[in-house]
This record gives structure tokens, C-alpha cells and sequence, in this order.
């Protein structure tokens, strides 16, 4: 038996409690998130100065490693807003934009590409790739000087964020009318994860605070775009690393295996991609992303638009 739990407006059902933070089902905001919701502040620090060195120290070591991977990745990503805009619309803001991998990538492709990244160790080092990386956290004020955009992309933010519907408010400032938001966050409660812990006893690894703040799945995050009036036009999934999991790879706190885990699937992308089946590899986690398995959810979401002739869909 569950308890309700009410913080300042909040209320829901308590799914799981970790270091002191409840996993509420949010009955206001309509998904899940822990409470208390960390503030800016207690963020803040982590985000700029700690993150990439003591929270992910390997990180910018593995994007180096996986590289060839990443490419595939982001052309896929690429590919799709490239069939949802015209051709001369091709500015792009990378929120969150990490070591500037995504940006890199757009560039080469002719996009012309802007970052926001608070991290200034991954801001540094998308700079020394020749990118362009706004060194802050989007706030309204910031937003009002970068101009208007045809693609935003949030690869892994809007799980981190305390009040992600305002940044959607935001986001939608900054989108040109019939412009594409391109968001990837984590699935979390998933049917994988529920079968790992009714099946297998494992804890719910995924819930990770302060860092993560909000637990989505595709539903939920479409809802939070929808009620944000953005029109949401395609759902893909990421490959369903947590399969491992159930197939007694315990890869949990197991750094090896989980690179190991992690170089099988790219392994098997590269191979689909290197066989000219880029398109099965897509149509998958289409279809995945339909019964709600996928390690994670990306979503494609046109912004306001006055004329529906003009929407894109791929
Ligand atoms: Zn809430």
C-alpha cells in the first residue's frame, strides 16, 4: 500500500523513495517527478562546475570512443528534421548541448548551430571542436538574445529539470513559426523495469536524485509537449539496453559489463547501418516506442503554427 503524499501544490502517489526524495505520480503536472524539487540554486554548481568531472568523469572519454556511433545517432536525428523543414531552414539550438558532438555534426551537414551548456568543461571542449556554446542555463533573458530558431534539440535535459514546463514555454519563444523541437529523455517505469522488479527484486536503479527530477515515458512527455501546444509528430525509441537486465546481465553498478552491454548494441546498429537497414533499424523503435520499451523516448513536436498547411510530418 502506497501513501499520498502534497508538497506546495504538488500531489500524487509516492512510487519509490531514494536519499531522502519521493517519486510523486503527479496528479498536477501529469508525470512523475521527485519531491522537493531541487531548486536552480541547488543546482546550479553541480551542473557548472561538477558535473563532467565528478558526476560522469568518463563522459567526454567515452563520447570520444563512441563516436562512430554518436554519428549514426545524430544522422538519424539530423535526417528527420531535414525532412520536416525546408531546405533553407536550417538554424539549430542544442540545449544542453554536452561536449558539442550534436553540434559538430550539424555543421558539417550545413546546419548553422548554437549551444547552451552551463558545464564549462563541455563547454570548453566544444569550443576546441570550433562550435559556438553559449557557457550558461537557457533562462527567458538569455533566450531573448539568441534570436529564432527552425530546430531545437534536448538530448537528456528535461529529465534534469525543475520546472520543465517553463522551459517548454521558453522553447516555444524561440521556435519560428512551424519549427521542430527534436526532445530525448529517459523511459522510465517502463514495462522492462517493472518486470526487473516484480521478476527479479532489483530497486529501482533508474531514480536517480537530485540529478533527475523527473521520470517520463513517451506518454507523459507528449502530454507535457501537448498541454505546452506543441504538436508532437513522431515517436522513436533508443535500444531497449535494459533487455540485458532480463537476459541476467546485471550490468547495475557494473561499469565493465555496462560498456560491455553498450558496445553489443552499437554493434548492432553499426551493422544494420553498414548493411543499408538503417530504415529497419528505424521502423524498430518506432514499433518499440509503440509498447513503451526503449531505454529511452525521442520526440519530434512542430511549434505553434497558425497555418496547417505548413506542418511538417516525415
Ligand atoms: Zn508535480
Amino acid at each position: 500500500m502506497t501513501a499520498a503524499k502534497s508538497w506546495r501544490g504538488h500531489m500524487g502517489e509516492v512510487l519509490d523513495t531514494v536519499r531522502g526524495f519521493d517519486v510523486l505520480e503527479c496528479q498536477t503536472c501529469a508525470f512523475k517527478h521527485i519531491v522537493p524539487i531541487p531548486t536552480p540554486q541547488d543546482i546550479d554548481g553541480v551542473y557548472r562546475h561538477e558535473y563532467y568531472s565528478t558526476d560522469k568523469p568518463q563522459y567526454l572519454e567515452h563520447a570520444r570512443e563512441d563516436a562512430e556511433w554518436w554519428d549514426t545517432v545524430y544522422a538519424d536525428r539530423y535526417d528527420t528534421l531535414e525532412q520536416m523543414l525546408p531546405p533553407k531552414r536550417r538554424r539549430l539550438l542544442d540545449l544542453g548541448s554536452g561536449p558539442g558532438s550534436f553540434l559538430a555534426h550539424g555543421s558539417r551537414r550545413g546546419w548553422r548551430t548554437i549551444g547552451v551548456e552551463p558545464s564549462r568543461q563541455a563547454a570548453e571542449y566544444s569550443r576546441s571542436l570550433g562550435q559556438e556554446v553559449v557557457e550558461d542555463f537557457l533562462t527567458p533573458e538569455i533566450a531573448r538574445q539568441l534570436g529564432a530558431f527552425d530546430a531545437i534539440h534536448a538530448n537528456e535535459v528535461f529529465e534534469h529539470l525543475p520546472d520543465p514546463r517553463a522551459m517548454l514555454g521558453t522553447l516555444r519563444d524561440l521556435l519560428a513559426p512551424g519549427g521542430v523541437l527534436c526532445v530525448c529523455v529517459p523511459n522510465d517505469y517502463s514495462p522492462i523495469q517493472a518486470t526487473l522488479r516484480d521478476a527479479c527484486g532489483y530497486a529501482p536503479w533508474w531514480v536517480a536524485p537530485p540529478h533527475h527530477v523527473n521520470y517520463f515515458d513517451g506518454d507523459s512527455m507528449e502530454g507535457l509537449l501537448t498541454s505546452a501546444r506543441f504538436d508532437v509528430v513522431l515517436r522513436e525509441a533508443t535500444f531497449p539496453i535494459d533487455l540485458f537486465l532480463l537476459m541476467g546481465e546485471n550490468y547495475v553498478g557494473d561499469e565493465e559489463l555496462g560498456r560491455r552491454c553498450h558496445g553489443l548494441r552499437k554493434t548492432l546498429e553499426l551493422n544494420l547501418v553498414a548493411g543499408g537497414r538503417n530504415d529497419l533499424k528505424r521502423r524498430l523503435y518506432r514499433s518499440l516506442a509503440e509498447v513503451g520499451i526503449g531505454r529511452e523516448v525521442v520526440l519530434y513536436a512542430v511549434g505553434p503554427v497558425t497555418d496547417p498547411e505548413t506542418r511538417g510530418r516525415p
